[in-house]
């Protein structure tokens, strides 16, 4: 059998072995002030995204949200959860993607289908910039650590024709001028995968400005060299890309952190928000007496029936 023989489920074999997956890898580039992390996901992408049934556009760009999520919380020590949104009027006018520090992540999409028709037909997909599927608005990124402390919220314009652009542009209105990203998202054989590199320059130790200028500048130009398909593929271990872009210098490894889809909706959260509501707004809900709530993120659906629904309001009394 020739390497390029069909498997019997229809794919092309491949003799390598599937590396390691749904996982934020940090690093160190040696001899230089410069650190990163290199975000891969698979089945945990995979699972956000095909529970929902997006348009390809719409499931590419949250692809793409969840990876750069996983990249900017990997990047911070926080105990919570991490929150990237962004809200606009184009076709696509919300998407949030969170990650707890555990490694639970989740994410969902809002979109138009009509106003994303009407985009998706005139432009050629390489003109589907962000300015054309999510319009003018913001991201936001927020740091939730729970109700003792002040949750920490950083807001900029989407500025930018793709998302990392727009992170890009956060990372200058914030002055965190020494972070870059790169970010992909796509659906190969085997399913949904996404990955994301990010590249951060540290205060040098010591040595002369020009070296450690290029030796920052040299990493760049490595990071930009790596392709999609590199980010996304899966037989390509986290460890062998790295070494593939910084073998010159060396690239050292951290303990990887490993995610998984995950959230966090219950019985118990969307009884409260229904207990919180007035009863005509409970009343106006309800459909052939039940009350069906979905949650956005995860598709899990949660049924109240009227007396179920009396039933929240007399605790509520009691
Ligand atoms: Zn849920």
């Amino acid at each position: 059998m020739s390497a390029r023989s069909t498997a019997g489920n229809g794919r092309p074999a491949d003799s390598r072995p599937a590396a390691p997956d749904d996982l934020i890898q940090p690093f160190k580039i040696e001899g230089q002030a410069v650190r990163g992390r290199l975000v891969r996901l698979g089945p945990l992408i995979d699972a956000v995204l095909d529970r929902h049934q997006y348009p390809l556009v719409v499931a590419e760009l949250l692809g793409e949200m969840v990876a750069l999520a996983a990249g900017l919380a990997g990047a911070l020590k926080y105990d919570g959860v991490f929150t990237l949104q962004t809200k606009g009027d184009g076709p696509i006018h919300l998407m949030v993607a969170d990650i707890t520090s555990d490694g639970d992540v989740r994410g969902y999409a809002q979109y138009d289908a009509e106003k994303l028709a009407a985009v998706t037909g005139v432009a050629g997909r390489a003109a589907l910039s962000v300015p054309k599927l999510l319009g003018a608005g913001y991201l936001a990124f927020t740091v939730d650590q729970g109700s003792h402390t002040e949750r920490y919220q950083g807001i900029v314009e989407l500025t930018g024709a793709t998302l990392a652009e727009c992170v890009h542009h956060y990372f200058r209105q914030s002055e965190q001028l020494d972070s870059v990203v790169k970010v992909a998202a796509g659906r190969a054989a085997g399913g949904w995968r996404a990955g994301a590199l990010m590249l951060q320059r540290l205060p040098p130790a010591a040595g002369a400005a020009d070296e450690v200028e290029d030796g920052w500048r040299r990493a760049l130009a490595l990071m930009a060299s790596s392709t999609e398909q590199e980010l996304l593929d899966e037989r390509l271990a986290p460890n062998d890309l790295l070494y593939r872009l910084f073998h010159e210098d060396g690239v050292r490894v951290f303990a990887q952190s490993s995610l998984r889809p995950g959230c966090r909706c219950s019985r118990e959260r969307v009884e409260r928000v229904l207990r919180s509501l007035p009863t005509d707004e409970l009343e106006s809900f309800k459909v052939d007496g039940l009350i069906t709530v979905t949650c956005e993120f995860c598709s899990a659906r949660y049924e109240f029936s009227d007396s179920q629904i009396a039933g929240l309001k007399d605790s509520d009394d009691a």
